[in-house]
């Protein structure tokens, strides 16, 4: 496979990407903190190639990258604590975690079904110039394969990452901090939290804040109903299932489901089933039945990571 192309980010070369993530491909992106693989948050399939181009084996939630502190509202639900930062270190290399916001664009498959999100105004002059010309948020986690090293070159991104879903890398030369953004969650209820450290320091949030940050290790404190969590269905869920019986909704994968049953990809497409999987569970979920029932999908592709979701949505439920 010939190597990703690195291209100038001028007129042109910006122009190109913007065309990339219309498509719904995605684009090596140069931030302030190390390279990022940039999608379309609103595009489920553009998202879908980002996990299967990182070879992710979860469906971790990524950030949205949006080009003003008024979108990132549009996005996410913003209490004082939360603006006070914005105001303080946007844009910048912090990523607040906050409520998803009813009029939110970013799609379920970028938050990993999460009822929160996770925005940041990046401050490097071309992700700038690439959300200004796209006008849409992109999720953009960093561009390496999952357990490697974050790439703070372009050709570290295409020295590390072969696919044809990756239109171009734009060149912006080392990055500044390399490391990645510090992320804060402001939650209902919960003191400020820090999820990862990153490239601004504990201390620097805390004088704006002005509030000590608790931990991550700090949540299993919180009372149960203050945890975000993962969206599960309100139905049951059997996996490795061939057949629905009485109460059932068969979930269909791939050509050997029956016809008429949805289908979370006829070609038995994992990257299409990944792009699939949240909407069509809520769709099905809608319907009330007792379970859903869902054919086996093999491990491959995506599959692993889809089977890691369907698995913990079909685990024992805490109620
Ligand atoms: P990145 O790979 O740079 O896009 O960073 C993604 C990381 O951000 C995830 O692995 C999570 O640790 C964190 N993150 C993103 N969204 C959320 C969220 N809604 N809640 C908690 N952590 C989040
Ligand atoms: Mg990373």
């Amino acid at each position: 496979m010939p190597q990703i192309p690195i291209i100038e980010p001028d007129a042109v070369g910006l122009a190109a990407a913007y065309r990339a993530v219309a498509d719904g491909l995605l684009v090596g992106l140069p931030t302030e903190t190390v390279y990022g693989l940039a999608a379309d948050a609103r595009n489920p399939e553009a998202v879908a190639r980002v996990f299967a181009v990182k070879n992710r084996p979860k469906f971790n939630p990524l950030i949205a990258h949006v080009r003003s502190t008024a979108d990132a509202h549009r996005e996410g639900q913003f209490d004082e604590r939360a603006e006070a930062l914005a105001r303080a270190l946007w844009p910048g290399p912090l990523t607040l975690v906050l409520p998803v916001s009813e009029s939110g664009s970013v799609c379920e498959l970028a938050r990993a079904g999460l009822d929160t999100i996770a925005l940041r105004v990046p401050a490097h002059r071309i992700s700038r110039d690439l959300l200004a010309a796209c006008d849409r948020p992109l999720a953009a986690p960093s561009a390496n394969p999952s357990g490697r090293l974050s790439p703070t070159a372009a050709a570290d991104v295409a020295a590390e990452l072969e696919s044809d879903d990756v239109a171009m890398i734009l060149d912006g030369g080392p990055s500044k901090h390399g490391i990645e953004s510090t992320i804060v969650a402001s939650l209902p209820g919960q003191p400020l939290r820090l999820l990862r450290a990153g490239a601004i320091g504990r201390a620097r949030i805390e004088a704006v804040a002005g509030a000590k940050l608790a931990n991550p290790e700090d949540r299993a404190i919180a009372a149960p109903g203050q945890i975000a969590s993962h969206y599960a269905p309100a139905a049951k869920v059997r996996l490795n299932a061939s057949t629905a019986a009485e109460n059932e909704v068969l979930l269909g994968f791939g050509p050997d489901a029956p016809a008429g049953a949805p289908n979370l990809s006829p070609g038995g497409d994992t990257t299409e089933a990944a792009a699939n999987l949240f909407r069509v569970l809520r769709e099905l979920d809608a319907l009330g039945p007792d379970t859903i029932a869902v054919m086996p999908i093999p491990e491959s592709g995506l599959g692993e990571a889809i089977n890691d979701r369907l698995r913990r949505a079909a685990a024992p439920r805490g109620d």
